[in-house]
């Protein structure tokens, strides 16, 4: 079956008593025993929750794994993977990281004895020198966020199973609509299904999903154990949101083509971060995803332009979040990069004159007159 086939069956055929073509929100927190011993494979909806697990059993399959867990946000989603390390472990993470990872990994798991070192994944090499004997994991982000940078899965999962280190790739930006981790040879992916998977800014999630009967069963039981679940009514809304990923991707990327097309021809903008304009990045993501989805980022000239840019747009939001249906646009030096150290911000390119875009599904033309508009206001009025 196709993936935009599978996405629009999630929760069909699953509830045989009525029929109900989407699964129900079942609020129960316990379920009752016939006996001793006996369990209709419910018991207490923190271990599992029949509306929460529809949702585990369709990521698992979309992303090609062996089991699914839904968790009340993306980090809940990292956190719970920590849990696999222990005091001591080191892990290798792309340098150019999501704000919020990087918060969870230096300013708390760094007190559990954890180390992390930060590495331009591009270059294998240097990966290699981060190595160390601890070294126990590899976290990747690809493309990158927000400087939109192509991380060849392939190589570093196959250098990672040489070393015995567990790889996590976290695929929020590609979604398994555009991007399976798995089959390049990772051994867990992540979400924050708070971005394209929901998609429509209304619900707050993450999802993990496992290859390996070991790892999975590893991984139930830190789900069960941290606790960090997604409610059910959260798990309906999402997989609501799920049943039009395919087409909504689609959209997100001809409009974000379109966009970065219009910002790399237009005088007040300085360069424009989008995997198919860089020629190595390009091959790579040609070779491991259906697509560059929907996110770029762009510099514009002044840092002055950008305070009365983001006043005057009108059609896309001054917002921090992404993967929406409505386009956001981000300044991540003050929102969501602001936890990273200036000095590493420097060093990856994350500068005052540079804004993410979260490219929605409007109309292109109202995107593009919109980014016209507030384009030529910001250098008036800078
Ligand atoms: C938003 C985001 C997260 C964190 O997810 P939440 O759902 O906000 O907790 C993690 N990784 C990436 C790439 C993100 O964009």
């Amino acid at each position: 079956m196709y993936r935009e086939t599978k996405l629009v069956q999630i929760g069909k055929s699953k509830e045989p008593v009525t029929g109900a073509v989407n699964f129900p929100v079942y609020y129960a927190t316990a379920y009752q025993h016939t006996g001793l011993g006996e369990s209709t494979g419910y018991d207490y909806t923190r271990t599992a929750n029949p509306t929460r697990r529809v949702l585990e059993e369709a990521i698992a399959e979309l992303e090609g794994g062996d089991a699914g867990f839904a968790c009340s946000s993306g980090m809940a989603a990292i956190k719970t993977v920590m849990g696999l390390f222990s005091q001591g472990d080191h892990l290798i993470v792309s340098l150019d990281l999501y704000g919020g990872t990087y918060r969870l990994f230096e300013e708390l798991l760094t007190r559990y004895g954890i180390s992390f070192t930060y590495v331009d994944l591009r270059d294998i090499e240097e990966v290699k020198r981060a190595a160390r004997p601890e070294t126990k994991g590899i976290f990747v982000e690809s493309p990158t966020n927000p400087l939109m940078r192509v991380t060849d899965i392939s190589a570093v999962c196959a250098l990672a199973r040489t070393n015995g280190w567990l790889s996590i790739v976290d695929n929020t930006f590609m979604t398994p609509y555009l991007q399976r981790p798995l089959e390049s040879g990772a051994d867990i992916v992540l979400h924050s299904a708070t971005k394209y998977l929901g998609g429509h800014n209304d619900v707050l999630a993450g999802l993990i999903v496992t290859r390996g009967q070991d790892l999975s069963e590893r991984v139930a039981f830190l789900h069960n154990t941290i606790g960090a679940v997604l409610g059910p009514q959260d798990a309906w809304l999402l997989m609501r949101g799920m049943k039009t990923l395919a087409l909504r991707m689609e959209r997100h990327e001809e409009n974000a083509a379109a966009v970065a097309g219009f910002l790399q021809e237009h005088p007040l903008v300085e360069e424009v971060f989008y995997p198919a304009f860089h020629e190595r990045d390009r091959e790579i993501q040609e070779q491991q995803a259906s697509g560059f989805g929907g996110m770029l980022s762009f510099r514009v000239k002044s840092p002055e332009m950008v305070p009365p840019l983001l006043r005057s747009l009108q059609v896309i939001a001054f917002a921090e979040s992404l993967g929406g249906v409505e386009s956001f646009i981000t300044y991540p030096v003050t929102q969501t990069h602001a936890d990273i150290p200036e000095e590493i911000r420097k060093q990856v390119g994350v500068c005052d004159r540079l804004l993410r875009f979260s490219v929605g599904i409007e109309h292109r033309e109202d995107l593009i007159r919109d980014l016209d508009r507030s384009l030529h206001l910001a250098q008036q009025q800078q």
